[in-house]
């Protein structure tokens, strides 16, 4: 089931989309689209342990579990609502009002991610709750959003890209990043796998959320990571989903971006090839797409983002971090 809503989405405080391998000389070499997929050690991989809550505020019959200590910009981070005979609970924070999903015997887990700009100060975080008995209760509490660790980066993009040095395509750009992020998914499309790298072992390299400079003109900010990578080296779902998009935008060329549910996406971007037709279903590891050169790059690389709750967050912080269901 798919709701939209309204969130007062900050994109057009958020800089911008950028993606481009910095002075990564890459070698390029033929594309063998649909070749044999690399080593599966994302099905390996070690399972995170579940972490202890640092901090609980209990109000009658509701108790909220915070899963973190701070909450910088760009970073996403957890919390739980349980109560005898809870029947749903959502959350607002920065005015945008948050489904949170519910773990069978295990409460209702939310997640909170400012955006890399969200301005560093203390917030109000509002819990709606409601109960079986049709008893409602509302939690108000506070939360500070502290400030991200961001590098400064100089760009410099060839001559036959510069025209892609425009606000303008930017903004059009994200407004359409927009209509499909602010979809919320209210089922968990992810599998007991969770999120991996879409490169097994890959090496990543330029930042998220980096202060990039292009060609000395334009400000604008580094919406994921970039992973080094080849040309026609082929794609790996981070995790399993449902296709949201696949097309060509200007600044990310060719892209597929999934929707893992629970208001989390993930986003492949400048590729050569993709595999993928929107709606369908993606099992996690599946090949989705090869390593292009596509939209405003400096060279061939994989430029890799998540988003969750609508704004972009730090896609390895997400897949480090212990995941409920
Ligand atoms: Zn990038």
């Amino acid at each position: 089931m798919r709701v939209s809503l309204k969130w007062m989405l900050s994109f057009t405080a958020l800089g911008l989309v950028l993606s481009l391998s910095l002075l990564l000389p890459v070698a390029a070499q033929d594309a063998t689209p649909g070749g044999p997929m690399p080593t599966p050690d994302v099905l390996t991989a070690t399972p995170i342990p579940r972490p202890l809550p640092i901090n609980s505020l209990t109000q009658e019959r509701t108790t909220v579990e915070f899963y973190f200590d701070t909450l910088p910009q760009g970073e996403t981070r957890l919390i739980r609502v349980s109560g005898e005979g809870m029947a749903g609970a959502r959350f607002r924070l920065f005015d945008e009002l948050i489904e949170m999903f519910a773990v069978e015997g295990d409460g209702f887990y939310g997640y909170l991610s400012p955006s890399m700009e969200q301005i560093t100060r203390a917030y109000d975080l509002d819990i709606f709750v409601w109960y079986a008995d049709d008893t409602r209760q509302t939690i108000n509490t506070q939360v500070d959003v502290g400030i991200g660790n961001f590098i400064r980066q100089d760009i410099t993009l060839p001559p036959d890209k510069a025209y892609l040095i425009d606000p303008e395509i930017e903004r059009n750009e994200l407004a359409r990043l927009e209509s499909i992020f602010s979809q919320f998914t209210l089922e968990r499309l992810w599998d007991g796998r969770g999120f991996h790298l879409p490169i097994p072992g890959g090496e990543l390299t330029s930042p998220f959320g980096a202060f990039r400079n292009f060609n000395q003109v334009m400000q604008t900010r580094h919406t994921g990571w970039d992973i080094r990578a080849t040309l026609g080296q082929p794609l790996l779902a981070s995790a399993a989903g449902q296709v949201a998009y696949t097309g060509f935008m200007d600044i990310r060329g060719n892209i597929v971006i999934i929707d893992h549910g629970y208001g989390v996406y993930s986003t492949y971007c400048h590729l050569s090839q993709t595999h993928v037709t929107r709606g369908q279903s993606i099992a996690e590891g599946q090949v989705i797409g090869t390593v292009g050169n596509t939209g405003r790059t400096s060279g061939p690389h994989f430029h890799w983002e998540m988003a969750v709750n609508g704004h972009f967050v730090d896609a390895r912080q997400f897949l480090e971090m212990w995941k409920p269901g």
